[in-house]
C-alpha cells in the first residue's frame, strides 16, 4: 500500500538550491519599503501603523523599515500599499543586524569584512554539519518550521546537515524566541559548550529583536533579542521564517549558497 503510494507520488524532495523551486520563490517575508524614494507626509504618522516599532520616518520624510522587527502583521501593507510591500523568496537572512534595515545602512566594506570573517570560520564545516537548537521562549512557530526541515520535502540530510541533541557535537546553534531571562544562562552554557568553530543563527523576528514582546512594549525580555546573550552571526527575520528561509540562512552561514540565491546585500566578495 505505502510502496504503491510512494511509486505513484514519485520523489517529492526539493532539489533547491541546486534547482529552482516554485514554492521557495513565493514564500512571504517581512514587509519592506520598495524604493528609497518613499516619503511620508508630515501630517501622517505611518510609524504608528506598526505594533513593534519597525517603521521609522526621518526628518526628511524618508521611510525605513527594520525587517528584523517585522512580525508580518500586514497593517502597513494594507494601509499604505503605495509605500510598503511584502518581500518574497527564501533569501531573507543577513550577516549583520544593520543589513536588515531598508533602505540599507550597512556599508559594503563593513559587510565584506563580516562575510570574509565568517567564511574563514566555516571553511572547515562544508560537508557534515550538526545543528543544536535552543528555544528561549518561542511561541512554537519557528520550531514547526525547523522540524519541517527533516521531512521528506526539505530533507536537509541530503545536504549533510543534521540535528544533534548535544552542544558538544554541534557546529551551528539555532536560537528561537526573544531570549527570556530564564533561558539566558542555559543559552550561554550551550554556546560555551560548543567546540570551535561555531556559528549562531537567530531564527525568527523574536530571536532577532524581541518581536512583539520586545523593547517596543517594555516587556520583561532581554532588550533586543538573543544577540544580547550570545554573539549572532546570521540574522533571520520572519514570524516564522519558512523552512526554505531557514535552509537559506544555514547555507549562507556555510558559504554554500549559489551566487544567485545569496541575498544581494550579502554577496560581498562571493566567488
Ligand atoms: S510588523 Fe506589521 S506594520 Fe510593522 S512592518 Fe511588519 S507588516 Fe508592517
Amino acid at each position: 500500500m505505502w510502496a504503491l503510494r510512494g511509486l505513484r507520488n514519485g520523489v517529492l524532495t526539493t532539489r533547491w538550491p541546486a534547482r529552482p523551486d516554485e514554492y521557495a520563490a513565493v514564500t512571504r517575508g517581512p514587509a519592506t519599503v520598495p524604493t528609497s524614494a518613499a516619503r511620508a507626509d508630515s501630517s501622517e504618522n505611518v510609524a504608528a501603523l506598526c505594533p513593534t516599532g519597525a517603521i521609522g520616518v526621518a526628518a526628511s520624510g524618508a521611510v525605513r523599515i527594520d525587517r528584523g522587527r517585522c512580525i508580518l502583521c500586514g497593517r502597513c501593507v494594507a494601509a499604505r500599499p503605495d509605500m510598503f510591500a511584502w518581500t518574497s523568496g527564501p533569501a531573507l537572512a543577513a550577516l549583520s543586524r544593520a543589513e536588515l534595515v531598508v533602505p540599507g545602512q550597512e556599508t559594503p566594506e563593513a559587510l565584506a569584512a563580516v562575510t570574509a570573517g565568517l567564511r574563514v570560520r566555516t571553511g572547515a564545516l562544508r560537508r557534515s554539519v550538526h545543528l543544536r537548537h535552543v528555544d528561549t521562549g518561542s511561541d512554537g512557530a519557528e520550531e514547526w518550521e525547523i522540524l519541517a526541515l527533516l521531512n521528506p520535502v526539505y530533507d536537509i540530510h541530503r545536504l549533510g546537515i543534521f540535528l544533534t541533541a548535544s552542544p558538544r557535537h554541534a557546529d551551528i546553534l539555532l536560537v528561537t524566541g526573544p531570549g527570556t531571562p530564564g533561558m539566558a544562562e542555559p543559552l550561554r552554557q550551550t554556546y560555551e559548550a560548543m567546540p570551535h568553530p561555531k556559528v549562531v543563527i537567530a531564527v525568527g523576528t523574536d530571536a532577532v529583536s524581541g518581536g512583539i514582546v520586545g523593547p517596543a512594549h517594555d516587556a520583561p525580555t532581554t532588550a533586543g533579542g538573543v544577540g544580547d546573550i550570545v554573539p549572532v552571526d546570521v540574522w533571520l527575520p520572519g514570524s516564522p521564517p519558512s523552512p526554505f528561509a531557514i535552509l537559506s540562512a544555514l547555507l549562507l552561514a556555510l558559504d554554500r549558497l549559489p551566487t544567485a540565491a545569496v541575498p544581494r546585500a550579502s554577496r560581498g566578495g562571493k566567488r
